[in-house]
């Protein structure tokens, strides 16, 4: 199987290719053979992509919102169009299924061009009255040459959810793609011109973090929006401030999910599996550590095992198939050595977590039992398929418990009692949260984390105040005096 993209770069509206720089190979992920073989930019490929950005955004911020968004909103036909090959490659990609990718990559992508090229034409300022018939205005104007940074798990999705407010807004992008997943953020890339945006408008640039630092520090850079884990944020965020540069993280998280006695337990379990095992759990928001209120915790855990044993492992490209390997050999083994740490915490392996013999980054999904609260697992990200179930007797201790970590991304509650619903997601500390469902992203929702997890938000007009800037504009309508 080969996924060899026409180039490794794309830059000022055309692929670019520059062989100086290191090879990054792509492997597929159920197979592990390499499909494709992409370089490293180069500081002249750098200096490239981020001086056609400079040179095209201004003529772009000068079109009327509508302009643009007409060309988002044709970008978005386009990528429903394509689908079904936006999906394989989503697919080849990430190694995630394509009963996922068909339905959830692509689409999201699409749903945020369309959004946020609605949006465009109705972005403006505000006009303020003033005492004596002065007034003000303000002038919504963007930012200038944004840079997008993408993590491994979503990589169309991340293309676009950067990209289509920072376009609508009027900003030019440049966009590297984690270096695990560089193919699919060149076909955004592609569509988007074809869709009619002007050349250096969205620009992708491949490499590891070696390639992404030198973008954030750039001084022609005025914004930066990095979704990826937690340590690299740090580094992320201090090298943007350094320069003042508006920024955008969207970064890891160990969410908790609530489950009360008298919820649906069907639904309970769906929302564990959902927020636990989609995309082989590898998605920021999971709900991992599972509170389950003691006296349900036997009639959950055996529910939970019995729905585990339809999870069908094989072949990606299968529709059937709704549980895929992990992205690499590298998150693999961390996984695996959670699974390790787990068992020598003395948390009970209820089902799950053996690396499956044959070629490929394959691992069954994971149950732990009996966590509690200080071990390694119960704390720290995993980023792969590991549920940790702890039990809980009242809700004070439930809530004061999910709190208690430095990350918050997302909370969930199952619980049938509506007030203790919204008291509950009111008691969270996160930034997205759910009630009796899990892991729900639609575009017209803002989405983000607090704490450790991140600042800003993506989605919705939220992320509009997070692409552009106001300028305020005094009027003056008669004399001016002055002291002296
Ligand atoms: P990562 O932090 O290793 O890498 C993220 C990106 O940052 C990559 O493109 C990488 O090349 C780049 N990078 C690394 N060092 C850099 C530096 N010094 N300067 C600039 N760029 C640098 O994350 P990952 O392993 O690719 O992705 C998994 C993480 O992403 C998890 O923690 C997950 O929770 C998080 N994530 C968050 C969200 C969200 O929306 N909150 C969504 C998906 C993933």
């Amino acid at each position: 199987m080969k996924a060899q993209p026409t180039a490794s770069h794309f830059i000022n509206g055309r692929y670019v290719e520059d062989k100086a720089g290191a090879e990054i190979p792509v492997y597929y992920p159920a197979t592990g053979e390499v499909i494709a073989v992409v370089h490293e930019a180069t500081p002249a490929i750098i200096d490239q992509a981020l001086a056609s950005a400079k040179a095209a955004q201004a003529q772009w911020a000068a079109m009327s919102g509508t302009e643009r968004g007409r060309i988002l909103r044709r970008a978005a036909d386009i990528m429903r169009v394509r689908n079904h090959d936006l999906s394989v490659l989503e697919t080849l990609d990430t190694g995630k299924p394509y009963q996922e990718t068909s339905v959830v990559d692509a689409t999201s992508g699409a749903d945020a061009l369309e959004y946020f090229g609605g949006l465009a034409g109705g972005l403006t300022g505000q006009h303020i009255r003033l005492p004596d018939g002065n007034w003000a205005y303000t002038i919504r104007e963007p930012l200038g040459v944004c840079v997008g940074i993408g993590a491994w798990n979503y990589p169309t999705q991340i293309a676009c959810w950067k990209g289509a407010p920072a376009l609508a807004c009027g900003n030019a992008m440049v966009f590297k793609p984690s270096e695990t997943t560089p193919l699919c953020a060149l076909k955004v890339a592609e569509i988007l011109h074809e869709a009619g945006l002007p050349a250096g408008l969205y620009n992708v640039i491949q490499g590891r973090g070696g390639v992404g630092a030198p973008l954030v520090a750039d001084a022609r850079v005025n914004k930066v929006s990095l979704t990826g884990s937690v340590p690299t944020g740090r580094k992320v965020y201090a090298a943007a401030a350094d320069g003042m540069k508006h920024v955008t993280m969207e970064l890891g998280g160990k969410s908790p999910l609530i489950i009360f006695d008298d919820a649906d337990l069907e639904s309970a379990v769906s929302g564990a599996i959902l927020g636990n095992f989609y995309s082989s759990g590898q998605v920021c928001s999971n709900g991992t550590r599972v509170f389950v209120q003691r006296g349900i915790k036997q009639a959950f855990l055996s529910r939970l095992s019995e729905r585990l044993q339809n999870a069908v492992i094989g072949d990606p490209m299968d529709p059937a198939t709704n549980f895929g390997p992990m992205v690499s050999e590298g998150q693999l083994q961390i996984v695996l050595n959670y699974i390790a740490k787990g068992q020598d915490e003395g948390a009970q392996l209820v089902c799950g977590g053996q690396r499956l013999d044959k070629p490929g980054y394959w691992i069954t999904p994971a149950v732990f039992a009996d966590v509690t609260d200080d071990m390694a697992i119960a704390r720290e990200e995993i980023f792969g398929p590991v549920m940790s179930v702890l039990d809980f007797d009242t809700e004070a201790e439930a809530l004061a418990r999910a709190n208690d970590t430095e990350f918050g991304l997302a909370a969930g509650v199952f619980t049938n009692d509506l007030q203790r619903a919204h008291r509950v997601a009111e008691g969270f500390e996160a930034g997205t949260c759910y009630i009796n469902t899990y892991n729900d992203a639609p575009v017209e929702v803002p989405f983000g984390g607090s704490k450790m997890s991140g600042v800003g938000r993506e989605n919705s007009h939220a992320a509009i105040a997070h692409y552009s800037q106001l300028k305020s504009v005094f009027v003056r309508m008669g004399a001016l005096e002055a002291p002296f």
